[in-house]
């Protein structure tokens, strides 16, 4: 099974049962990457026996492939209707109740399929409208952005607070690499940006499984790997926009995707780097800031946890060990107050709903694991052996760098207070162990 790892055939429409003990299931039944991609959409409604499709384009995909996918529809006589979400005032698209509510009015009760034509946030959207209203979601990628157009989760934005909904994965994807090429080169960086946090979203994952005996699954953590490796590998075609460059890139995207299908979470694709993201792009929505591509913070994170990575790789076990009880002498060590207290400072109107992702609610006195600093100092050297796996901040930097994306918290506008702050309550932003988590400790 491991030997297909790198290949997305092999798995589409499998229920299987694993070597971790688990049984997988991808639900994504076809995806096709190639040149005039779009002209298989109305052949594979055909083949579905589907009469009505619902379009949803914005205004900018709308002209980039929304209006031609029509033609091509209404061509194969089919019934195709298209809704175009309106902007928000800075002339973007959130993934927000205001964009839902527009989506669902536009769901009439014949529709069979809604297809998803745009990048990020448009997926998003129909992702929970087609998983609600119990239809089947289609996936038209306009660029090659983020790994999420086949994941199942749908990240919105509810009451300022994002979160991340169980919704559905598209039954069928059609990137079409003509349509890719064209995408601007930042949506092509922010891809490679959003690839390039997997070398942290898996050693994170190996933390969580080291210290607190996680679920793992080799399968799902190489699939992400040799999607990583896809884009890595073809970096220069990537960064020049061709097409091998983005068929790679989606390839990669998408291996990541069906990863996190696999294991029926994000585990193996997002990590302290998406979490500090995460907490950046609240912060920016509670000032009411322009937003940032996903996948251009993601990157950027990703090189401040590498940095992480690389100070406790630097600590012998004797260092680490010295370094806890250093920060147990002095009472610098997590404790429920202080969690609490950070919440508070650190997520303000909603630090309520923070405080339950994180089961530090009320009613849970018993969150606390004394155990932790021992088992830390015992595990040492797998934990190090990790650590030593991530690539250095430079190395992760001039990647980003060469693929015409930001590498620095300045090129993205993040303040250096802004900063901090995330490094120390993006951790919250799920209930799931990373290196910031485990910095605290160092
Ligand atoms: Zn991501
Ligand atoms: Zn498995």
């Amino acid at each position: 099974m491991i030997a297909d790892a790198g290949r997305i055939e092999p798995w589409l429409g499998k229920r299987f049962q694993c070597s971790c003990g688990r049984e997988h299931e991808a639900p994504i039944r076809k995806v096709t990457i190639e040149r005039g991609a779009l002209t298989a959409l109305p052949k594979y409604a055909e083949e579905r026996g589907y009469r009505e499709l619902l379009l949803v384009a914005d205004r900018r995909t709308l002209d980039a492939a929304g209006r031609e996918l029509l033609q091509l529809c209404e061509a194969a006589q089919l019934q195709a209707r298209l809704c175009v979400l309106e902007d928000d005032e800075h002339g973007e698209l959130a993934a927000d109740e205001r964009v839902i509510v527009q989506l669902m009015l536009h769901v009439t009760p014949s529709a069979q399929a809604i297809v998803a034509v745009g990048s990020g946030t448009i997926h998003d959207v129909v992702r929970f409208v087609a998983h609600r209203t119990n239809r089947t979601f289609w996936s038209v990628p306009t660029a090659p952005s983020v790994d999420g157009f086949a994941s199942v989760g749908a990240p919105l934005i509810v009451g300022g607070f994002k979160q991340t909904v169980p919704a559905c994965a598209p039954e069928a994807i059609f990137a079409d690499l003509a349509l890719l090429a064209k995408s601007p080169q930042a949506m092509i960086a922010a891809g490679f940006g959003d690839m390039l946090g997997k070398y942290t979203s898996l050693a994170d994952w190996q933390l969580g499984r080291i210290l607190f005996g996680e679920p793992y699954c080799e399968l799902a953590a190489e699939m992400t790997r040799q999607g990583l490796a896809l884009c890595v590998d073809h970096a220069e075609d990537i960064a020049a926009g061709t097409e091998l460059g983005v068929r790679k890139l989606m390839e990669g995207l998408t291996l990541s995707g069906i990863s996190m299908l696999l294991v029926g979470n994000s585990r193996p694709a997002s990590g302290g780097e998406h979490h500090l993201s995460h907490y950046w792009e609240m912060r920016f929505i509670q000032e009411r800031r322009r937003a940032l591509l996903h996948g251009a913070k993601v990157g950027v994170a990703a090189v401040k946890m590498a940095a992480l990575y690389e100070s406790a790789a630097a600590l012998s076990q004797e260092a680490a060990a010295e370094a806890i009880a250093a920060r147990q002498a002095r009472g610098d060590v997590p404790t429920l107050e202080r969690m609490r207290a950070q919440i508070a400072e650190g997520y303000g109107s909603i630090a309520e709903q923070v405080l339950a992702e994180n089961g530090l609610g009320a009613a849970s006195e018993s969150a606390l694991d004394d155990e932790l600093p021992r088992r830390i100092v015992e595990r040492w050297d797998d934990i190090r052996s990790v650590c030593r796996s991530v690539p250095s901040p430079q190395e992760l930097a001039a990647a980003l760098r060469r693929a015409g994306g930001p590498a620095a918290v300045e090129e993205l506008g993040v303040e250096e207070k802004l900063l901090r702050d995330s490094l120390q309550y993006a951790m919250y932003v799920r209930n799931r162990y990373t290196i910031i988590r485990l910095a605290q400790w160092l």
